[in-house]
């Protein structure tokens, strides 16, 4: 053990002058901090980078609110063989983790059996009828109207073959009440979309009132702004471990900084919540998916609007000015170098979907989705203490569940009913 790490054992822990400490600084994190201090709590919110810095940086920006469908489907599953053999394609497993991998797989592939699926395909269609009205309250309270667009969706298929295998998709969505338009033939398409490729010919759909945030950073950092102008406090520090204690929980952080006693923890901590969630004995099987983009400065492509290719497991979206294309889910934990060639195979297709799309001038980006093998995200209590609550693990919808994960924090909080069923994401449920 280093000097300064044994000093840091033996340094007194402050109570901290707050009501709550959130750990994790992400969108998840913020959005939870912000329901807290709207209930009238002191809150703390502690991220190692500062706020904005993990995956809530780079996502694509969907509020997909319409995205209810569990990732282990059987249609999904029988794709798998097909993509797993093209290294670059929608989904990989990193060779050198397969086997850390294979309990999540395991449980990946028993979630998509019929009664799983339907499970949790009805909690995460209740979680997305709350995070709509959530995300617009915190929108209007935060003063984010500004980052928002909305400019509609449009989901594409590679011929009818394509659409049709689609078909009982689009049908549960209708069924829970979702909205949505099937466009038929090149030229309805294109009054949609100017400028994709012939194969897009046969039938997509639109969806109307599809929004996105312009730039997840600059929403998350905006939303970080109004939260210290209201007088929650953001600072930096790593957290190293949590504990129960009488008071409520000791969070012992890195650096040789004391620790802090709070009455209230959120973990909210993204793909790096696992570990943590450990120190307090509870093992979750949280893995990350990673993700890859490029983003392309302004005049890349004329995209009016978000387009999601189906059975590429990418999409386009308009980021501020500019364009990024991106998606695909690598399993590769979180420590091993990102490949980027991955980001460059999509931008390649994508240049096939998209004529005219320009590649030049590109960043690249990976991001670690925090994913449970059931899709659907932990928010709970720990086994711990009831006074530890954990968010995270929400996989593809982060952004899009923020909010509402806040309110269910909130709930859990002030000892109020949760406004949904809460078993479903039960930290405890595997
Ligand atoms: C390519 C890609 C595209 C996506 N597109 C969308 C989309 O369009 N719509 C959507 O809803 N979702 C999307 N997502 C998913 C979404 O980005 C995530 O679900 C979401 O950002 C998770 O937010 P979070 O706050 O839980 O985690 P993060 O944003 O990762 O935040 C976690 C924070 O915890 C901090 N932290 C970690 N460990 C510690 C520690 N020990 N001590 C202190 N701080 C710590 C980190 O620094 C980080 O800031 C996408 C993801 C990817 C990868």
């Amino acid at each position: 053990m280093s000097g300064d790490r044994s000093l840091s054992a033996h340094r007194d822990p402050s109570r901290s002058a707050h009501d709550a400490v959130v750990v994790g600084a992400g969108i998840v994190g913020l959005m939870t901090a912000l329901a807290l201090a709207e209930d009238g709590r002191g809150v703390l919110v502690l991220d190692r980078e500062g706020p904005g810095s993990g995956t809530s940086a780079g996502n694509a920006g969907i509020l997909a609110f319409p995205e209810i469908l569990p990732l282990a489907s059987p249609g999904l599953l029988g794709q798998v063989p097909r993509w797993l053999l093209d290294p670059l394609g929608p989904l990989s497993v990193r060779p050198s983790y397969a086997l850390r991998a294979a309990p999540w797989l395991l449980r990946f592939i028993r979630a998509s059996g019929p009664d799983a699926f339907n499970r949790i395909l009805s909690a995460q269609a209740t979680l997305n009828r709350l995070a709509e009205p959530a995300m617009d309250a915190a929108i209007v309270r935060a003063g984010l109207g500004n980052h928002v667009s909305e400019a509609g969706t449009l989901d594409l298929y590679d011929g009818e073959d394509a659409f049709r295998r689609a078909d009982a998709d689009w049908a549960r969505k209708r069924r829970a009440g979702i909205g949505f338009e099937v466009l038929r033939g090149r030229d309805a398409i294109e009054a949609v979309q100017p400028g994709l490729a012939e194969r897009f010919h046969a039938a997509a759909v639109y969806s109307a009132a599809g929004r996105q945030v312009r730039e997840p950073r600059e929403f998350t950092q905006a939303l970080a702004r109004h939260l210290e102008g209201r007088g929650v406090v953001i600072r930096r520090a790593r957290v190293e471990a949590i504990r129960p204690v009488s008071a409520g929980a000791e969070i012992v952080l890195g650096d040789g900084a004391p620790s802090i006693v709070a009455p209230f923890v959120v973990l909210a901590a993204g793909a790096w919540s696992k570990q943590l969630a450990q120190t307090l004995g509870d093992r979750v099987p949280l893995e990350s998916e990673r993700g890859y983009n490029v983003t392309l400065p302004p005049g890349a492509f004329p995209l009016r609007r978000q387009l999601y290719f189906n059975g590429h497991g990418f999409v386009a979206t308009p980021i501020a000015d500019g364009v990024r294309i991106g998606g695909a889910v690598e399993i590769g934990g979180l420590d091993l170098p990102p490949n980027f060639r991955r980001s460059d195979a999509m931008l390649r297709k994508a240049q096939a979907f998209m004529p005219g799309l320009r590649a030049e001038g590109g960043r690249a980006w990976m991001g670690h989705r925090p994913s449970m093998p059931d899709t659907l995200a932990v928010i709970g209590r720990s086994r711990a203490s009831r006074r530890i609550v954990y968010a995270f693990g929400h996989g593809h919808l982060g952004l899009t569940q923020s909010a509402a994960t806040g309110r269910l924090v909130a709930d859990l909080a002030a000892e109020r009913p949760p406004a949904i069923d809460l078993s479903p994401f039960s930290p405890q449920r595997f």
